[in-house]
């Protein structure tokens, strides 16, 4: 039996006698529907001045009276992906919410159950894998290898007080490691981590210097020299946008690529610079992670703001690497009645089919759910997430749905007098 699930007056948790648990998509409010056991790794939040809402047996939305209620949510570690939001009613103003991507619970049969489903099993990005509680010795054994790199500083306070994963990684030395590599970006997102302007806080600390190429390269050079799977990303949640760093960048790259012919190199961007981007590939890079909140126009600007491009350059950013045999992932920042709404169904099929795209990375969009609503122009109805994507995944049957980057065997180059001939 789903019954609403919320904080009493003590904070501590509870479940309603009579009501049903409520959910949202988009500007809808219903009955979530295929909860799940709240995975290992997952937290349980309160929401400060917001009202928890259920749904009585008459099917009305009805807000709980019992003075100090509070609603919850769910925060899901990586490789889950939430499929409602959680409903609740505002009491007054209410301070807008830190950024993650809240997601709805509910009591089932006695125990606290979210709206989500398990979206990539690879186990290396788990948190609480064994080899992680190592990352204190990692960091200092980091620290002995490259004791001047102003890079590995900032990463350690990823790794430790924002648990990145990608910047544990480094350290640890496998996998994906994070490489920032800029202070600067020309989006605003919304729901950006490293910056924020005035409502709430940015999580993340933005990167507060623009790294030389020879430090780019001496950091990406000890990570790949550990193992011949580990790869590079650059673009991170601590800092801007990768393909504003242009001539540094592209030099770093090349320098990585002599060193590592095999390895992936990989970013991690907004899409904006196709011109950028190309040179990248030329240097080397072989991956790409493009952000995709929308592929509406109207929609993808009251998101990202962007200064001086827009989705004509995101998909020229996809047809660069893809023309020249790289990986091509989206980063599919989505947010349940929006994403899931049929155009913009279409337009991510569209743009799947028409620039091959490998795989979508199916995230939570972390940010206030009321707060981004109210900023969002022209309001969707979702079919469900979990409906999007199984048509995403029949109508593109060779796309791979996930939460992670997958490594890519490098760009066989020709010499250049083959291409001349
Ligand atoms: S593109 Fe990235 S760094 Fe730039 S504002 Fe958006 S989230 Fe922040």
């Amino acid at each position: 039996m789903n019954r609403l699930l919320y904080a009493g007056r003590n904070g501590r948790l509870q479940e309603h006698r009579s009501l049903q648990a409520a959910a949202r998509s988009g500007w809808d409010v219903g009955v979530a529907d295929r909860l799940i056991p709240l995975p290992a790794g997952t937290s349980l939040v309160h929401l400060p001045g917001r009202i928890p809402v259920g749904q009585s047996a008459a099917g009305a939305t009805v807000a709980v009276e019992e003075s100090g209620a509070m609603a919850l949510a769910a925060v899901l570690p990586p490789g889950y992906l939430r499929t409602w939001l959680p409903a609740y009613q505002d009491d007054g103003q209410p301070p807008v919410l830190p950024l993650y991507g809240y997601a709805a619970v509910a009591s089932i049969d006695g125990e606290p159950h979210v709206a989500a489903m398990r979206t990539d099993r690879w186990n290396a990005w788990n948190p609480q894998a064994e080899g992680r509680r190592d990352i204190d010795a990692a960091i200092r054994s980091g620290r002995r290898a490259l004791p001047a790199s102003r890079l590995l500083r900032q990463l350690e306070t990823c790794a430790t007080d924002y648990r990145c994963l990608t910047a544990q990684n480094l350290f640890l030395r496998r996998g994906e490691g994070a490489i920032p590599v800029s202070p600067a970006c020309n989006a605003a997102c919304l729901g950006c981590i490293s910056e924020q302007w005035g409502d709430v806080d940015s999580p993340q600390t933005r990167l507060g210097f623009a790294p030389t190429a020879a430090e780019i390269a001496e950091l990406a050079g000890w990570h790949l020299s550990a193992g011949e799977s580990n790869f590079v990303s650059y673009g991170q949640g601590c800092e801007g946008e990768p393909l504003t760093r242009g001539a540094a960048l592209v030099d770093a790259t090349r320098r990585i690529r002599a060193a590592a012919p095999k390895a992936t190199i990989h970013v991690n961007t907004n899409g904006s610079r196709p011109d950028v981007l190309r040179r990248l590939v030329d240097a080397g890079l072989n991956s790409v992670r493009i952000s995709v909140f929308s592929l509406d126009d109207t929609r993808f600007r009251a998101y990202y703001r962007p200064v001086g491009y827009g989705l004509d350059q995101v998909a020229e950013c996809a047809s660069v690497v893809a023309a020249t045999g790289g990986q091509v992932t989206i980063n599919l920042l989505t947010f349940p009645g929006i994403s899931d709404s049929p155009s913009e169904l279409d337009a991510l099929v569209s743009f799947v089919q028409r620039y091959g795209v490998h795989q979508v990375q199916l995230r939570s969009l972390n940010v206030d759910p009321h707060w981004l609503l109210e900023r969002i122009p022209q309001p969707t109805r979702g079919i469900g997430m979990r409906k999007f994507v199984r048509h995403l995944s029949e109508r593109c049957p060779d796309l791979h749905l996930g939460n992670f980057t997958r490594p890519w065997p490098a760009i066989e180059r020709k010499p250049a007098w083959a291409s001349s001939k």
